[in-house]
Formats: C-alpha cells, sequence, structure tokens
C-alpha cells in the first residue's frame, strides 16, 4: 500500500526510509540533467542517493540524511518501437505506467509483482511473475540508457560497455544511474490470480507443498506463487501463498 509522505518529503515504501531528511531532493526532468547533478555532487564531495519509486527497505539505498536525493520520478517517458518489439521505458516509471500503456498492444515486458515499483531499482535486478518462462526482469533488458559516475551518458547492451552490461543486470546502483531501460516485450493474455491464507498449524503441510511446487515447477512454467508468513508483536499469526498465479500467455 502506497504511503503519503510529510510535506517536503518524497515518497518511500519503508518509514525507515521516508523519516530521513535530506538537504535537497533533486527532480532531474532528462537525463543531462542527472549529469550535472551528479557531477555537482562529485565537486562539492556531497553525498547522494537515487530513488526511482522508493521501495528499497534501508535507510541510504535510495534515501539520505543530510545530502542529495535524486528522485527519477519525471524520467518517466514510455515510447513502443513501430516494430512493437522493444518499449523504451525511463526509469522513473512505475509498473502501474507501463502495463496498461502496454496492454492496448496485448503485449506485456517482465516486470514488479507489485504495480507502484519502481523501474529503475527492479530493472537492475527483480523478479516477475513471467520469470520461470522468461527470466529475470533484468534478463529482457536489451539497452540500458546510464549516467557514468565521470557524468558520461552512455548506451549499455550485448554489444557496447559489454562489462557494465553484465554488472548493471543485478548490481543495483553501484556502476551508473540507469536513465531509461530498452525492455524486450512478450505478447500477454489473460492472467489468473488469487491468494490463499492459513492459519500457522497449516505451516509444514505447506512447506511441503511448496518444496513440491519448486521441484516440479519445470513442468509448468507458467505458474508463480508468492509464500510468505505473517510476522506481528512477536508472532507468526498466519502463513499466506499470498499471489498464486498462472500467466497463461
Ligand atoms: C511491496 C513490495 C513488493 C515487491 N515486489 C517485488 C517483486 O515482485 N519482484 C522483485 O524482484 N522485487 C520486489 N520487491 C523488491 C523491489 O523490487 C526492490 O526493492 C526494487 O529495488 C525496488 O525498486 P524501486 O525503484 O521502487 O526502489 P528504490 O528504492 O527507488 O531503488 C532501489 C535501489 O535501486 C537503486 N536505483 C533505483 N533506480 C535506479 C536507477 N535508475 N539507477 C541506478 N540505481 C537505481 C536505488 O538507489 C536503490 O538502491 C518488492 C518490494 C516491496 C516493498
Amino acid at each position: 500500500m502506497r504511503r503519503h509522505p510529510p510535506t517536503g518529503q518524497v515518497s518511500f515504501w519503508s518509514q525507515q526510509q521516508e523519516t530521513t531528511t535530506p538537504k535537497c531532493i533533486f527532480q532531474p526532468s532528462s537525463t543531462i540533467e542527472v549529469s550535472s547533478a551528479l557531477l555537482l555532487a562529485e565537486l562539492f564531495s556531497c553525498p547522494f542517493a537515487v530513488k526511482s519509486d522508493g521501495h528499497a527497505a534501508f535507510v541510504g539505498l535510495s534515501s539520505i540524511q543530510n545530502g542529495l536525493n535524486i528522485d527519477l520520478s519525471p524520467l518517466n517517458s514510455l515510447n513502443l518501437s513501430k516494430d512493437l518489439i522493444v518499449v523504451s521505458v525511463g526509469a522513473g516509471n512505475r509498473w502501474v505506467d507501463v502495463y496498461p500503456y502496454l496492454l492496448q498492444y496485448n503485449i506485456s515486458v517482465v516486470g514488479g509483482r507489485v504495480l507502484d515499483i519502481g523501474v529503475g531499482g527492479l530493472t537492475t535486478g527483480g523478479i516477475s511473475f513471467f520469470s520461470q518462462i522468461y527470466g529475470w526482469a533484468c534478463d529482457n533488458v536489451v539497452n540500458y540508457g546510464v549516467v557514468l559516475a565521470s557524468g558520461h551518458v552512455v548506451n549499455v547492451n550485448p554489444n557496447s560497455y559489454t562489462d557494465l552490461y553484465w554488472a548493471l543486470r543485478g548490481g543495483g546502483n553501484n556502476f551508473g544511474i540507469v536513465t531509461r531501460v530498452a525492455l524486450s516485450k512478450h505478447s500477454q493474455g489473460s492472467l489468473w490470480s488469487g491468494s490463499l491464507i492459513y492459519t500457522p498449524d497449516k505451516t509444514d503441510l505447506l512447506i511441503e507443498a511448496f518444496y513440491n511446487y519448486g521441484i516440479n515447477a519445470v513442468t509448468d512454467p507458467k505458474s508463480a506463487l508468492i509464500f510468505s508468513w505473517g510476522y506481528a508483536e512477536g508472532t507468526f499469526n498466519f502463513t499466506g501463498i499470498s499471489a498464486l498465479e498462472n500467466t497463461m500467455t
């Protein structure tokens, strides 16, 4: 669920991130502005953090105390190639904006399972309901537009900066600021989805079922699930298969 930020803050998923107070929040409207901010931060030795949609849980991942928070949310362009094969997505987008845009063409991309996760965080790692078939989100990035620590703006793909392409796919924010990603599409039909919640006494049976699902998953690549425990005030109060999916593409 989306949390509402205090006045003067940008929104984050976790309270820990949200209660940090940066000296400055900068919302760049172009790649060049990202590059300028990075160079200025270096010049003045200003600590900074990069935020796409702020779903990382820990302080310092995309928020910063007394530093510069670069909030990429204005980088929210969406462009589908003429042949409908590749979609170029600004790193400040959220999946809730990407999927409806693609739905009109009956296509989709490998992205977040929760709609208001950011494109920037998830495409430098991240799994999807479609990952059994198509791999991780980063496996479906055909090009990253990246601002390097030098301020240079480069395209990173299997033919250009290949070592960086390898490292970015799972490397998070360690290697540059991604301003846009080009994602390969897949066709998309209906998707079935549901949730099942059990009392804690069923935990052993559920773990066994989860194990069996795992070892047999290869026979049903269109299926996906998230298995979780509810823990509050010192007690495990439920076991849930919180998202049981059949992607039915
Ligand atoms: C409710 C919830 C559901 C989730 N569901 C899934 C899921 O289905 N699949 C999954 O794999 N993960 C999931 N996660 C984990 C989530 O994908 C990661 O935390 C992801 O990194 C969040 O991306 P973000 O852009 O929203 O977060 P942010 O906090 O903005 O960024 C996360 C990290 O990536 C860095 N980063 C962000 N944008 C850029 C950029 N453009 N360039 C360089 N670095 C950048 C940030 O600096 C930060 O370190 C979930 C998390 C939550 C809280």
